[in-house]
Protein backbone atom coordinates (compact mmCIF):
# COMPACT_ATOMS: atom_id res chain seq x y z
CA UNK A 1 0.00 0.00 0.00
CA UNK A 2 1.21 3.98 -1.30
CA UNK A 3 1.28 5.76 2.34
CA UNK A 4 1.53 8.97 2.66
CA UNK A 5 1.77 11.03 5.72
CA UNK A 6 1.15 14.87 5.33
CA UNK A 7 4.08 17.20 6.58
CA UNK A 8 2.30 20.60 6.76
CA UNK A 9 2.80 22.48 10.28
CA UNK A 10 -1.31 22.73 10.35
CA UNK A 11 -2.11 19.17 10.28
CA UNK A 12 0.42 18.62 13.24
CA UNK A 13 -1.00 21.45 14.97
CA UNK A 14 -4.76 20.13 14.58
CA UNK A 15 -3.55 16.49 15.63
CA UNK A 16 -1.85 17.94 18.30
CA UNK A 17 -5.25 19.13 19.79
CA UNK A 18 -7.07 16.15 18.49
CA UNK A 19 -4.79 13.97 20.67
CA UNK A 20 -5.51 16.44 23.75
CA UNK A 21 -7.61 14.64 26.46
CA UNK A 22 -8.86 17.45 27.13
CA UNK A 23 -10.42 18.66 23.83
CA UNK A 24 -14.01 18.73 24.41
CA UNK A 25 -16.25 16.76 21.71
CA UNK A 26 -17.71 19.79 19.94
CA UNK A 27 -14.22 21.08 20.02
CA UNK A 28 -12.68 17.25 18.33
CA UNK A 29 -15.32 17.07 15.81
CA UNK A 30 -14.72 20.57 14.55
CA UNK A 31 -10.88 20.05 14.28
CA UNK A 32 -11.37 16.79 12.81
CA UNK A 33 -13.31 18.09 10.05
CA UNK A 34 -10.69 21.07 9.17
CA UNK A 35 -7.86 18.51 9.34
CA UNK A 36 -9.86 15.84 6.68
CA UNK A 37 -10.23 18.42 4.22
CA UNK A 38 -6.70 19.34 4.82
CA UNK A 39 -5.89 15.42 3.99
CA UNK A 40 -7.89 15.13 1.61
CA UNK A 41 -6.49 17.63 -0.57
CA UNK A 42 -3.31 15.33 -0.96
CA UNK A 43 -5.62 11.89 -1.08
CA UNK A 44 -6.98 13.81 -3.98
CA UNK A 45 -4.26 14.21 -6.03
CA UNK A 46 -4.67 11.50 -8.08
CA UNK A 47 -8.88 11.92 -9.01
CA UNK A 48 -9.35 11.83 -12.53
CA UNK A 49 -10.52 14.57 -14.42
CA UNK A 50 -11.50 15.05 -17.83
CA UNK A 51 -10.20 18.19 -20.20
CA UNK A 52 -13.21 21.01 -20.99
CA UNK A 53 -12.84 24.19 -22.59
CA UNK A 54 -14.95 27.83 -20.78
CA UNK A 55 -15.50 30.62 -22.15
CA UNK A 56 -14.02 33.38 -19.62
CA UNK A 57 -15.25 37.14 -19.76
CA UNK A 58 -12.66 37.58 -22.22
CA UNK A 59 -11.46 34.21 -24.16
CA UNK A 60 -11.60 30.68 -24.29
CA UNK A 61 -9.73 28.60 -21.54
CA UNK A 62 -8.61 25.19 -21.14
CA UNK A 63 -9.29 23.56 -18.17
CA UNK A 64 -10.40 20.53 -16.54
CA UNK A 65 -13.48 18.76 -14.57
CA UNK A 66 -13.97 15.81 -12.06
CA UNK A 67 -14.63 13.02 -14.47
CA UNK A 68 -17.69 10.66 -14.26
CA UNK A 69 -18.09 8.49 -12.68
CA UNK A 70 -17.89 10.56 -10.20
CA UNK A 71 -15.81 9.55 -7.35
CA UNK A 72 -17.23 7.54 -4.50
CA UNK A 73 -17.00 8.55 -0.53
CA UNK A 74 -17.30 5.66 1.73
CA UNK A 75 -17.43 6.75 5.67
CA UNK A 76 -16.97 3.57 7.67
CA UNK A 77 -19.78 4.04 10.53
CA UNK A 78 -19.70 5.11 12.91
CA UNK A 79 -16.29 7.22 13.52
CA UNK A 80 -15.93 8.05 9.51
CA UNK A 81 -19.13 9.93 9.81
CA UNK A 82 -17.24 12.50 11.69
CA UNK A 83 -15.02 12.94 8.78
CA UNK A 84 -17.55 12.69 5.89
CA UNK A 85 -18.30 16.50 5.66
CA UNK A 86 -14.70 17.28 4.87
CA UNK A 87 -14.62 15.22 2.13
CA UNK A 88 -17.89 16.69 0.79
CA UNK A 89 -16.83 19.89 0.94
CA UNK A 90 -13.60 19.23 -1.42
CA UNK A 91 -15.37 16.84 -3.54
CA UNK A 92 -18.76 18.35 -3.46
CA UNK A 93 -20.01 16.05 -6.53
CA UNK A 94 -18.88 12.83 -4.88
CA UNK A 95 -21.48 10.07 -4.36
CA UNK A 96 -21.55 8.69 -0.43
CA UNK A 97 -21.49 4.65 0.29
CA UNK A 98 -22.00 3.66 4.33
CA UNK A 99 -20.31 0.78 5.13
CA UNK A 100 -21.17 0.27 8.52
CA UNK A 101 -18.60 -1.76 10.36
CA UNK A 102 -17.59 -2.35 13.91
CA UNK A 103 -14.65 -4.17 16.06
CA UNK A 104 -14.96 -6.99 17.80
CA UNK A 105 -13.11 -5.98 21.33
CA UNK A 106 -12.63 -10.19 22.15
CA UNK A 107 -11.37 -11.02 18.64
CA UNK A 108 -10.49 -7.65 17.16
CA UNK A 109 -12.15 -8.89 13.78
CA UNK A 110 -13.79 -6.47 11.89
CA UNK A 111 -18.18 -7.48 11.27
CA UNK A 112 -20.10 -5.80 8.94
CA UNK A 113 -23.18 -4.59 9.98
CA UNK A 114 -24.65 -2.47 7.19
CA UNK A 115 -24.16 -1.49 3.75
CA UNK A 116 -25.43 1.19 1.61
CA UNK A 117 -23.35 1.19 -1.46
CA UNK A 118 -23.95 1.05 -5.73
CA UNK A 119 -23.99 -2.63 -5.99
CA UNK A 120 -21.69 -1.81 -9.32
CA UNK A 121 -18.60 0.55 -8.50
CA UNK A 122 -17.02 -0.28 -12.09
CA UNK A 123 -14.64 2.46 -13.18
CA UNK A 124 -15.05 4.12 -9.58
CA UNK A 125 -12.31 5.92 -7.05
CA UNK A 126 -13.22 5.03 -3.82
CA UNK A 127 -12.41 7.17 -0.91
CA UNK A 128 -12.80 5.37 2.31
CA UNK A 129 -12.80 7.60 5.36
CA UNK A 130 -11.99 6.07 8.94
CA UNK A 131 -10.10 7.97 11.98
CA UNK A 132 -7.80 5.23 13.06
CA UNK A 133 -5.99 2.38 11.06
CA UNK A 134 -5.43 0.63 13.98
CA UNK A 135 -5.34 -3.20 13.59
CA UNK A 136 -6.44 -3.16 9.43
CA UNK A 137 -8.83 -5.53 9.80
CA UNK A 138 -11.73 -2.86 8.99
CA UNK A 139 -9.60 -1.12 6.28
CA UNK A 140 -8.70 -4.70 4.59
CA UNK A 141 -12.49 -5.75 5.14
CA UNK A 142 -13.55 -2.40 3.32
CA UNK A 143 -11.24 -2.62 0.90
CA UNK A 144 -12.22 -6.13 -0.26
CA UNK A 145 -15.65 -5.39 -0.10
CA UNK A 146 -14.73 -2.38 -2.97
CA UNK A 147 -13.40 -4.26 -4.99
CA UNK A 148 -15.43 -6.99 -4.97
CA UNK A 149 -18.06 -4.47 -6.43
CA UNK A 150 -15.47 -3.72 -9.22
CA UNK A 151 -13.73 -0.18 -7.44
CA UNK A 152 -10.70 0.52 -9.34
CA UNK A 153 -8.32 2.53 -6.75
CA UNK A 154 -9.26 2.72 -3.43
CA UNK A 155 -7.46 5.63 -1.07
CA UNK A 156 -8.35 5.65 2.74
CA UNK A 157 -8.35 8.64 4.53
CA UNK A 158 -7.47 8.03 8.18
CA UNK A 159 -6.42 10.53 10.87
CA UNK A 160 -3.75 8.08 12.11
CA UNK A 161 -1.80 4.84 11.66
CA UNK A 162 -0.16 2.18 13.29
CA UNK A 163 2.73 0.25 11.92
CA UNK A 164 0.50 -2.69 12.88
CA UNK A 165 -2.61 -2.22 10.45
CA UNK A 166 -0.19 -0.96 7.56
CA UNK A 167 1.76 -4.17 7.63
CA UNK A 168 -1.77 -6.19 7.82
CA UNK A 169 -2.95 -4.12 4.68
CA UNK A 170 0.18 -5.19 2.82
CA UNK A 171 -0.60 -8.79 3.87
CA UNK A 172 -3.65 -9.32 2.22
CA UNK A 173 -3.47 -6.65 -0.28
CA UNK A 174 0.25 -8.50 -1.43
CA UNK A 175 -1.16 -9.89 -4.64
CA UNK A 176 -4.36 -7.79 -5.56
CA UNK A 177 -2.90 -6.07 -8.39
CA UNK A 178 -5.24 -2.85 -7.81
CA UNK A 179 -3.75 0.25 -6.29
CA UNK A 180 -4.47 1.00 -2.47
CA UNK A 181 -3.31 4.25 -1.15
CA UNK A 182 -2.98 5.55 2.45
CA UNK A 183 -3.51 9.60 3.49
CA UNK A 184 -2.69 9.84 6.76
CA UNK A 185 -1.44 13.05 9.29
CA UNK A 186 0.75 10.68 11.36
CA UNK A 187 2.36 7.28 12.02
CA UNK A 188 2.37 6.24 15.08
CA UNK A 189 4.25 3.91 17.66
CA UNK A 190 2.34 1.32 17.94
CA UNK A 191 -1.49 -0.84 19.31
CA UNK A 192 -1.23 -1.00 23.07
CA UNK A 193 -2.52 -4.97 24.23
CA UNK A 194 -6.37 -3.57 23.45
CA UNK A 195 -5.83 -2.56 19.70
CA UNK A 196 -5.68 1.23 20.63
CA UNK A 197 -3.08 3.40 18.82
CA UNK A 198 -0.13 4.73 21.14
CA UNK A 199 0.11 7.19 21.73
CA UNK A 200 -3.17 7.62 19.52
CA UNK A 201 -6.02 9.49 20.54
CA UNK A 202 -8.00 7.29 22.39
CA UNK A 203 -11.46 6.15 21.00
CA UNK A 204 -12.55 8.06 17.74
CA UNK A 205 -16.01 7.09 18.06
CA UNK A 206 -16.56 8.10 21.26
CA UNK A 207 -14.14 11.87 21.23
CA UNK A 208 -16.63 12.41 18.72
CA UNK A 209 -20.33 11.36 19.67
CA UNK A 210 -19.80 10.85 22.92
CA UNK A 211 -19.60 6.74 24.84
CA UNK A 212 -22.86 4.82 23.92
N1 LIG B 1 -10.05 2.70 17.15
C1 LIG B 1 -10.02 3.85 17.87
O1 LIG B 1 -11.02 4.58 17.93
N2 LIG B 1 -8.89 4.17 18.51
C2 LIG B 1 -7.77 3.40 18.47
O2 LIG B 1 -6.76 3.77 19.06
C3 LIG B 1 -7.82 2.22 17.72
C4 LIG B 1 -8.97 1.89 17.08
Amino acid sequence: METLVVDHPLVAHKLTALRDAGTDSPTFRRLADELVTLLAYEATRDVRITDVTVQTPVATAHGVRLAKPYPLVVPILRAGLGMLDGMTRLLPTAEVGFLGMIRNESTLQAETYATRLPDDLSGRQCYVVDPMLATGGTLAAAVQFLFDRGAVDVTAICLLAAPEGLAYMDKVFANSGKPIRLVTAALDERLNENGYIVPGLGDAGDRLYGVV
